[in-house]
């Protein structure tokens, strides 16, 4: 696989950053992950525009314009031919050289910048939308800005060892008796007509596909309401779903050991993945 790494094209063996880069040191940086299909790039503004929002929250220099972004975008998808699949992009706060709390002069310490492909034949025909994900509940002890999409994931990666264990899929995590988001996705229930998800705040990340599905949502003919829920509230519905732009919509079918209606993947949360993947598909440039 060919890689990105601060201007430069190499094979994944020869690409290196330095030790006290501050996202190895510190997590000091940022990343998007943004979804490939049929070749082309999946709300690539969205992501290129959460990028620098999170860029500017932590006082990180601007990074490369959108139109470099989306160029090293397409280089990687082509060079690497990635038909389905993922781009990650990571920016850090670069390595001073040394190991200080203190942030380092932008001037001297330039970013890192690291994209890499992940190619993943059939990501939109993912088995699991036909089965759905069963949930179990954690709290929520992750840093209170989690509107900002920082690499510190030990918390969330916790949370999937926690699930896995159980031989559960996911973990939703939950504050002050309320759900906020999934360990890399956000969290949604069903019922009647309705769609109930947590409203953006600095709690969760603002999904670039919680965005479009709930723009989609009219489409689908059904109401949205943003407000806090509980675990108890999102047992009691008819179905649940996850978004996130490597899983799109993902059915929940199970939520601590409670099976959603039948238990099994609902056809509303299979409407919004269809309309989220044909609507996508049209615009993905
Ligand atoms: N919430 C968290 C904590 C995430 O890590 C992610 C994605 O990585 C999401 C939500 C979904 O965001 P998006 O739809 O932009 O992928």
């Amino acid at each position: 696989r060919t890689v990105y790494v601060n201007g430069e094209y190499l094979p994944e063996t020869e690409a290196k950053v330095s030790i006290f880069d501050r996202a190895f040191l510190m997590a000091d940086g940022v990343y998007e992950v943004t979804s490939v299909l049929d070749g082309k790039l999946v709300d690539f503004d969205g992501h290129a525009t959460r990028l620098a929002r999170s860029l500017s929250e932590l006082d990180m220099p601007e990074g490369p314009s959108r139109d470099e972004l989306l160029e090293i975008h397409r280089e990687l998808v082509r060079i690497n031919e990635v038909t389905d699949g993922l781009v990650y992009l990571q920016i850090t706060r670069g390595a001073p050289g040394d190991r200080d709390f203190v942030f380092p002069d932008p001037a001297t310490t330039p970013p890192t910048v690291v994209l890499f492909t992940q190619s993943k034949p059939g990501l939109a025909d993912d088995p699991k939308a036909k089965v759905g994900l069963s949930i179990v509940s954690v709290d929520d002890l992750r840093w209170s800005r989690r509107d900002i999409k920082t690499v510190q994931l030990l918390y969330p990666s916790m949370g999937k060892m926690i699930a896995k264990a159980q031989g559960k899929d996911d973990v939703w995590m939950v504050e002050d008796g309320h759900v906020t988001e999934g360990s890399s996705n956000n969290a949604y229930f069903i019922k009647g007509n309705t769609i109930v998800t947590r409203p953006l705040s600095n709690d969760i990340l603002h999904g670039i596909t919680r965005a479009a599905v709930l723009r989609f949502a009219e489409e689908a003919q059904m109401a949205v309401e943003e407000r806090l829920f509980t675990i108890a509230e999102a047992q009691e519905a008819d179905e649940a779903f996850i978004t996130s732009a490597s899983a799109f919509v993902m059915p929940v079918v199970e939520i601590d050991g409670v099976a959603l209606g039948d238990g099994k993947p609902g056809p509303k949360a299979a409407r919004l993945r269809e309309i989220y993947l044909d609507e996508s598909r049209k615009v993905a440039i």
